[in-house]
């Protein structure tokens, strides 16, 4: 039986890799994300289509995604391909190239802010970029950020962040909270953390005047996948108007997940400045930071913007035939297996008597364990049993099927019929062990 063969799966020799390498990779990862999942961070040797190969030889179902960036697969044929293409003709020339023109050209006919950009190599990395634009068009220095909300791993915008760390003080006023050892305490000072979701808070911060720039995820996405509430994305942008500030969207899991607009075109309201990144050219490093073409300008006028590997040539490639193959009729279809699956999940554990919120969207979804009603807030998603969804996932990977231990699913056109229906499986048995 499918289910009991899976719940064999072991991951001894991904465990005795990491171990030996950790003597030249700190802590054995690359990223601090990559650490603490249970049973431990894995090896994997290659990817096919909506799955892992591990180093212990588990074929496994990942919803990880490369955290949200391979919105086509681990392998799509034509992005493979054309990034193979690009390399032949040479790695990095410092100059322009064009297919840094065609990949500058479909974004901004895709994404309704993005009348120009400039492109960068990470999503922390362009953060930087748009919090450096704000401030030298407005000549304010105050970005607004919401508790839960991540925008990068750099000191001056990693404050109330990390899970555990960020639910302090008063929920209309939280505490800010620094995300790591060695960070630069003062680099918060530019900051203002305020709880999302709640425009009169808002409203009452951008009143004060010296706000340069409200930054939010337009769905917020790193803790849970909640939609915006009626009216708020339209009323924050209204309320930057009235109080000077510009509004910036971090559409770096959003972006080409929610649609091809990203969540602006989703949900209807142009932001100033947009960031994205991840699935942008579906897992190439890439990352852009686009908007009103008279911040952009800003680049050419005082405002500094480098970046050695901007516009990699390889990646460029990749960008390109990542989005000419995110068609509407790509997102159709996997939309429906996305939202089939987020059903079927929701029903089951209902079926099996575990309390959760299942909750998102088709393409990026999340599931919180003993929620009584969605999350609205960080705060919210915090009151979720983390302990129970973590056994959850670790009983989901022995059977096979690997989802983020913080709740969240990425779904990739890969993930068809088949690959949903095992999925299931694996959810129904994974349910049963821990409800059990
Ligand atoms: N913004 C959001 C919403 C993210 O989820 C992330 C990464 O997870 C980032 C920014 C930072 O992007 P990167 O990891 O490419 O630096």
């Amino acid at each position: 039986n499918g289910t009991q063969q899976a719940a064999a799966l072991r991951f001894e020799e991904s465990a005795r890799r990491i171990a030996e390498n950790a003597r030249y990779i700190a802590g054995g990862v690359n990223s601090n994300f990559r650490l603490g999942m249970v049973p431990g961070p894995l090896v994997f040797e290659r990817g096919e289509g909506a799955y892992l190969i591990d180093a212990d030889g588990n074929r496994i179902i990942d919803y990880y995604c490369g955290m949200g960036a391979t919105v086509l697969g681990h392998t799509p044929k034509p992005v493979i391909e054309a990034a193979q293409r690009q390399a032949e003709k040479g790695i990095l020339f410092a100059g322009q190239m064009p297919i840094e023109y065609e990949a500058a050209r479909l974004i901004c006919e895709r994404v309704p802010s993005a009348e120009r950009l400039r492109f960068g190599s990470s999503g922390s990395e362009v953060a930087q970029a748009a919090m450096r634009l704000v401030r030298a068009a407005t000549g304010k220095r105050i970005i607004v950020k919401f508790e839960g909300h991540y925008h990068g791993w750099f000191d001056n915008i990693l404050w109330s962040t990390a899970p555990g760390l960020n639910a302090a003080g008063p929920e209309d006023a939280p505490t800010p909270a620094i995300g790591s050892r060695g960070q630069d305490p003062a680099a918060g000072d530019g900051l203002s953390i305020l709880g999302w979701n709640d425009l009169a808070a808002l409203e009452a911060r951008l009143a004060r005047g010296d706000v340069a720039a409200v930054m939010m995820e337009p769905a917020m996405c790193n803790q849970g996948a909640i939609a915006p509430a009626p009216g708020y994305l339209e009323g924050a942008l209204a309320a930057c108007r009235r109080h000077g500030a510009l509004l910036i969207f971090d559409e770096v899991i959003t972006g080409f997940r929610l649609g091809r607009g990203g969540a602006q075109e989703r949900f209807g309201v142009t932001p100033d400045l947009t960031i994205m990144a991840k699935a942008i050219a579906n897992g190439f490093p890439v990352a852009a930071v686009a908007g009103r073409a008279d911040l952009l300008d800003l680049f050419a006028d005082g405002v500094l913007h480098g970046g050695t590997f901007n516009a990699q040539p390889i990646a460029m490639a990749a960008l390109v035939a990542t989005q000419t193959m995110l068609t509407p009729e790509h997102y159709e279809r996997s939309s429906a297996h996305g939202q089939r699956l987020q059903d079927g999940i929701r029903a089951i554990l209902a079926e099996e008597g575990i309390k959760a919120q299942v909750v998102g969207f088709p393409l990026m979804f999340h599931v919180a364990f003993g929620l009584d009603a969605p999350a609205r807030n960080y705060r919210d998603v915090a009151r979720a049993d983390k302990v129970a969804y973590s056994r959850f996932a670790h009983a989901l990977l022995k059977r096979g099927v690997r989802a983020l231990e913080r709740g969240a699913w990425f779904v990739s056109s890969e993930h068809d019929a088949a690959v949903i229906d095992r999925t299931l499986e694996a959810v129904r048995g994974a349910a049963r062990e821990v409800a059990g």
